[in-house]
């Protein structure tokens, strides 16, 4: 479980080729430079292959809930090398929720129990800083379609609009990071991002555990969890 140490988006956190940095000593993939995503910043701990998939895909399918205190440990290590995560002001964890009925059917959100793990690390460290993690600070207002196979346009269409915040004084004025399990082109979490400042959330940062991107396709090692069903998590 190797951290991405490769060239990044200054912004959003993609892991680049090399090929895109000639030239630019602060590099910005091309949704950054065109102000594309809803969110201020953003990091993931590494790519979406290998062991870490493993390790997604088991916590997702095999409900494996304490693998999310596993990969919430992870984050806390981005997390304390990074001084935009470090300068916000007592930030408001907000895992990016599921639908009610995805959520019954599944047992619990991967991404709250990556979360709650982030914040357990958080908060040993710095006992004052963070407060547990809640849900119901953001829903998901209504179930949406797969994400795979759709163009980052299409993602964008299908997410916009379904994520509400039921009580706005939660997060009015608060520093929020939102907490995925993977980043795709971050559709969903800019989706979410736009619904937190319109209710008046200062800064919205993003955090996820893995990037899935097309410059890196999935090495599809299936060979070591053969009967996991690797459903894009996007149907959520
Ligand atoms: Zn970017």
């Amino acid at each position: 479980l190797e951290p991405w140490e490769g060239a990044i988006c200054a912004n959003c956190g993609l892991p680049l080729a090399a090929e895109h940095l000639e030239g630019s000593a602060t590099a910005l993939c091309s949704d950054c430079r065109l102000e594309r995503l809803g969110f201020d910043f953003a990091r993931v701990y590494a790519l979406y292959r290998g062991p870490l998939r493993q390790l997604i895909l088991r916590l997702k399918f095999g409900h494996r809930e304490r693998i999310g205190e596993r990969l919430g440990a992870l984050l806390a290590g981005v997390w304390v090398r990074n001084p935009r995560y470090l300068s916000l002001k007592s930030p408001v964890l907000v895992p990016v929720p599921l639908h009610p009925s995805r959520q019954r059917e599944r047992g619990f959100n991967q991404s709250f129990a990556v979360a709650r793990g982030l914040g357990r690390r958080l908060r040993a460290a710095s006992p004052d800083g963070i407060q547990p993690v809640s849900s119901g600070l953001l829903v998901r207002a209504r179930p949406t379609a797969p994400q795979t196979g759709l163009s980052i346009q299409k993602r964008r269409e299908n997410v916009k609009g379904v994520f509400s915040v039921p009580d706005p004084r939660r997060v009015r004025d608060r520093d929020v990071v939102l907490i995925d399990d993977v980043m795709t082109t971050g559709a969903t979490l800019s989706s979410c991002a736009n619904a937190l400042k319109s209710v008046g959330a200062r800064a919205v940062l993003a955090l996820a555990v893995a990037r899935s991107t097309p410059q890196f396709p999935d090495l599809k090692d299936h060979a070591v969890a053969p009967d996991i069903d690797d459903q894009p998590r996007e149907w959520t």
